[in-house]
């Protein structure tokens, strides 16, 4: 596993460095505080090691920017002290690091409290993938989607980049339940989730948003630009009938897509895409919405 050392003294990264390499996992190491911070958002590191006394900002003030970070605050943190103050080991812990270990450590000692935190770490992200994945598609899951059009919102926001997002629903799936069975209904979902999957780029990223139907966020792509996947991916899924069993099944999807240029947040971006859904469930299903010729709005 990947462990970044945060410490200023060049020893005691030298030494914690020697001691946890001989463990067989990744060390990165940070001489500072803000470094430290960077190199966690980039390296995704799974425990971090920090010194508590460090010139500029301190270890606690490390922890706490990583603890208040939506995206770095289930890095497990070991503080590592000179100092064995018992106040110190309370702040520290209380900020939200899983221990608390005194220089000049142990090695030994060292290396089973940096075991048991990562025990801890992998327990965790077990649970964590479970509670975002859908089991029968095994696509992300409504909260994953949640979790992902936040953080691909804010991203945009922040480099100014374009966000589009397609919503997609299995038409008269209802039907398909009712006269095959769930069974097969089930195998509607997996067969239509593979073939939307094998039409997307590695950066774009699909959920199975609800029931019957799906949600792609496509980083850096223009409403014009959805629109063309969309139409790829509506022509893929009815081109050829699903054999399921001895039963062949027409089966087609409509879809909605809107772009971030066109809304004010993230709730706003599912809504327009979503209404833009419906549009095409009332032209007749098998569809995609807005119409490519339609005029779009603020398209750079
Ligand atoms: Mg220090």
């Amino acid at each position: 596993m990947r462990i970044l050392i945060v410490d200023d003294s060049v020893d005691a990264r030298t030494v914690a460095k020697a001691r946890l390499s001989a463990e067989g996992h990744e060390i990165i190491c940070a001489e500072g505080g803000q470094i430290g911070l960077d190199l966690a958002a980039k390296e995704n590191p799974d425990l971090i090691l920090l010194d508590v006394d460090m010139p500029g900002m301190s270890g606690f003030e490390v922890c706490r920017k990583l603890k208040s970070n939506d995206e770095l605050h289930l890095i497990p943190v070991i503080f590592v002290s000179g100092s064995g103050d018992a106040g110190d080991k309370v702040i520290g812990l209380d900020l939200g690091a899983i221990d608390y270990v005194t220089k000049p450590f142990d090695a030994f000692e060292l290396r089973a409290r940096v075991r048991a935190a990562l025990r801890t770490k992998r327990l965790q992200d077990i649970l964590r993938d479970k509670a975002l994945i859908d089991p029968l598609t095994e696509l992300g899951n409504r909260r994953a989607f949640d979790e992902r059009l936040r953080l691909e919102w804010s991203r945009a926001a922040r480099y100014n980049l374009q966000l589009a997002l397609i919503m997609a629903d299995i038409d008269h799936f209802k039907d398909i339940n009712d006269q095959y069975g769930h069974q097969i209904g089930d195998e509607v979902l997996r067969r239509i989730s593979c073939r939307l999957s094998a039409c997307l780029r590695e950066c774009d990223a699909i959920y199975r948003y609800g029931g019957e139907e799906f949600g792609t966020l496509l980083p850096e792509t223009s409403l014009s630009g959805a629109i063309e996947l969309a139409q790829r991916l509506c022509a893929q899924i009815s081109a050829e009938p699903l054999q399921i069993g001895n039963q062949t099944l027409k089966v087609s999807a409509s879809f909605g897509a809107a772009s971030n240029q066109d809304v004010n947040d993230p709730e706003s971006l599912v809504g327009a895409a979503d209404e833009q859904l419906y549009e095409a469930k009332g032209d007749g299903r098998n569809c995609v919405r807005p119409l490519i010729n339609a005029p779009v709005q603020n398209q750079r």
